[in-house]
């Protein structure tokens, strides 16, 4: 099946090869543990599995403490060279408390199932094996696995550990999901997530209707003036996606409000656009509103560079040389992978092994890919680490 790879290079491929029934084990384990990502104690627990497999293979880690969200792993191995090669994987998902004893792993038909199943946890596996074959083979320069806590919310307590770990990163792989084609991720959107609330006045609908001031006319007329900044030629899309307000149905709403979710392509894109949400958001639409704007989470885009397609060209080499086609797509969903690429490193993302449906009770895995996956990243690895 390996056509080039040197022996050393086989040894770990092979040694990977043969730990299929214990990563799926592994998968087993942290698909069985709840951990939403504001269930800080859940997100720890798998932190603890990991932490658990990173020992029993004597890798080197350390833990960054969280008072909020889940304490950040950072396993290390190999050394020599000033510059790393980082894996990178969030613990949490988006499922509440009580998902996994509801519908807990099982395999069908060659398909595991179970929440964050491959949003992320077998992710994490891959990551952590290729560490332990690193850890037992040598590795080819320092490997940085990052085993992060909160990147469906935005990652706002890893965001800047990402960065500092990607700044001295000669290359990034970030195990999202393999999209189903088996291809990997080269360029994402950015994504701006805003809450914003109006102000209006109370008034008696029937009595008093001309003293009230209302709250959700104005939020009606800034979502439509906020949608119509959408630009599918260019990328952009404005979508409010939430919205609440009034006091009961004979009262003129006070108030009312939405969130909003920005999405583009190029940061120049990213300044003209929040420019112009700014201008809506104090445009009074309806006289005496007042509103307020936050922004509650944000990722920054994975923007297709020279660096990322020659790392993208050195992956698929790979893949090609185990038999496997891999091809680069862009997608409109937001990951972790933006915060390493703006940080300088070239970056590639949805390494991990193949799945779909994220985020849904029909979310799914191919186990036969959890193996290939694994040792075209390892193989990547060690063509990147040996220059
Ligand atoms: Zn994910």
């Amino acid at each position: 099946m390996v056509v080039r790879a040197t022996a050393a290079e086989t040894m770990i491929l092979d040694w990977l090869a043969a730990q299929r029934p214990a990563m799926l084990a592994l998968l087993e384990q942290l698909v069985n543990t709840d951990s939403g990502s504001y269930d800080k104690a859940g997100v720890d627990q798998v932190g603890a599995q990991i932490r658990r497999f990173l020992g029993a293979h004597g890798i080197a880690h350390d833990t960054i403490a969280n008072d909020t969200f889940g304490d950040a792993i950072r396993a290390t191995v190999g050394e020599g060279s000033n510059t790393s090669i980082l894996l990178m994987g969030h613990r949490d998902t988006v499922f509440p408390r009580q998902e996994a004893a509801r519908r807990p792993f099982r395999v069908d038909n060659g398909r595991a199932y179970g929440p964050g199943v491959a949003d992320m946890k077998a992710g994490l596996v891959m990551n952590a094996f290729v560490l332990a074959a690193f850890e037992k083979f040598g590795a080819p320069a320092p490997v940085v696995g990052l085993f992060t806590a909160d990147e469906e919310i935005g990652s706002p307590s890893s965001r800047g550990l990402i960065e500092s770990e990607a700044r001295r990163a000669r290359a990034v792989f970030n195990s999202e999901p393999g999209r189903p084609s088996g291809n990997v991720v080269t360029g994402r959107k950015g994504g701006v997530f805003m809450r914003f609330e109006v102000t209006g006045k109370a008034a008696h609908s029937g009595a008093n209707f001309s003293d009230g001031i209302s709250a959700i006319e104005e939020l009606a007329r800034k979502t439509i003036a906020l949608h119509a900044l959408t630009d599918l030629a260019k990328g952009i899309t404005v979508n409010v996606g939430l919205i609440s307000g009034g006091q009961t149905v004979n009262t003129v709403a006070p108030w009312a409000k939405g969130e909003i979710d920005l999405r583009y392509v190029t940061l120049a894109d990213r300044e003209a656009t929040m420019g112009r949400i700014g201008e809506i958001i104090a445009t009074s639409f309806v006289p005496g509103t007042s509103t307020i704007v936050e922004i509650t989470g944000e990722f920054l885009p994975l923007v297709e560079s020279t660096e990322g397609r020659r790392l993208f060209d050195l992956y698929s080499a790979c893949a090609r040389e185990l038999g496997l086609k891999v091809a680069g797509e862009f997608t409109g969903g937001c990951a972790d992978s933006g915060f390493a690429a703006h940080a300088g490193a070239p970056t590639l993302c949805a390494t991990g092994p193949i799945g779909a449906r994220a985020h849904t009770p029909d979310e799914y895995l191919e186990i036969d890919s959890i193996v290939p996956r694994a040792q075209t990243l390892a193989l990547a690895v060690m063509r990147v680490g040996g220059g």
